[in-house]
């Protein structure tokens, strides 16, 4: 057991506050992971603010990590000293289910062991990234390539990885046009990465306050969902949107954007339900689908997919005593894109 700097909150809805924690002794197929760069997600907040339900304190959020390797235990044969490493939502899933023989962690029958905020099998509390080191099996580190920066990493692991998967799976590619709802942390990865696998992007929002950035993400239409004419003008256009927003929508008015065949994949989660008319979908033989995050070999493609294109997340860097006045700017979407503590500055 050794000692490290992590920022907690003590209990719901506390302040973040510099502390150190305990990590547990390596396991064989353990890794140490020197903490770099952690990401502020929309969901540490909810999860510090027990907004989803009872939630396990003291509370050390982050599920988007990227470090390096420091130690490794005697039967790791994945990663070495010196590797540069990630870690997303999931440390660990119980590995002999039809899930997750089939890659797809998340859907675990036995419950994947969510970063922080969870229990292992064992009964460990699990303490996430917020944190100058974590202990990981190397079943669930990411190798992040070279051609990426850990800072601009680090936001990868789970707003990358929880867009990247619904536009491969419902087909975003040439030929494909592709509306991103909401430009946020989620949405500003949705925009790069169909523009990168070669779809047409419409950005749809209420302001047209961030129509620069979205070009320069690769969106080719930007359009604001506070003009009626939107819904007018695009009627019938996409194969595939995007939701990234957790506000509740006119659902069947997004619907209607849609060609038939068409999918609207939600990713965003509004807590009041939504509700949609029957004859939206049936029309056209639409789908209304939702999506969560992705499993393990989809989060490492989609790592290697990113090095290849040049494609990280847009960040603003801060230190461990701005991260209370960032949850803030999060809350009132006063962030572009994505709030980065560098783990250094905890404690120091
Ligand atoms: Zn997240
Ligand atoms: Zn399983």
């Amino acid at each position: 057991m050794s000692r490290t700097a992590a920022l907690s909150a003590a209990s719901a809805g506390a302040p973040l506050e510099a502390t150190t924690i305990e990590t547990r002794e390596l396991r064989d197929d353990d890794v140490l992971i020197d903490v770099k760069f952690a990401g502020i997600c929309h969901s540490d907040i909810h999860q510090v603010r027990e907004e989803w339900g009872p939630a396990i304190f003291p509370m050390v959020p982050g599920h988007e990590i990227a470090g390096v390797v420091s130690a490794v235990g005697s039967g790791v044969t994945k990663y070495q000293v010196g590797d540069r490493v990630g870690v997303g939502c999931m440390v660990d899933s119980c590995g002999e289910c039809a899930y997750c023989k089939d890659g797809e962690e998340q859907f675990c029958t036995k419950g994947a062991v969510m970063t922080y905020n969870g229990e292992g099998y064992d009964g460990e509390k699990t303490k996430g990234g917020y944190s100058q080191a974590v202990v990981v099996s190397e079943r669930f580190a990411l190798r992040i390539p070279d051609a990426l920066d850990l800072d601009v990493a680090a936001p990868l692991l789970c707003a990358g990885i929880t867009t990247y998967n619904p536009l491969k799976r419902w087909g975003a590619g040439p030929g494909k046009k592709v509306a991103v709802v909401g430009m946020g942390g989620l949405g500003h990865m949705g925009v790069k990465f169909a523009a990168a696998l070669g779809a047409e992007v419409t950005v749809l929002s209420r302001s047209l306050a961030k129509q620069e950035d979205a070009r320069a993400f690769g969106a080719t239409d930007h359009r604001s969902t506070a003009e009626e004419q939107t819904f007018e003008d695009l009627k019938g256009s996409f194969d595939l949107i995007l939701n990234t927003v957790s506000a509740n929508l006119p659902v069947d008015a997004y619907l209607s954007l849609l060609k038939p065949l068409g999918a609207m994949v939600n990713v965003g989660a509004p807590s009041d339900p939504d509700t949609f008319a029957a004859f939206s979908l049936i029309g056209g033989s639409k789908v209304l689908a939702g999506s969560n995050i992705g499993g393990i070999a989809q989060t490492q493609e989609m790592l290697d997919f990113a090095a290849e294109h040049g494609i990280g997340a847009t960040i603003e860097t801060i230190s461990a005593d701005q991260v209370n006045e960032a949850y803030e700017k999060v809350v009132s979407s006063g962030v572009r894109y994505r709030y980065v503590i560098d783990t250094a500055t905890i404690g120091a």
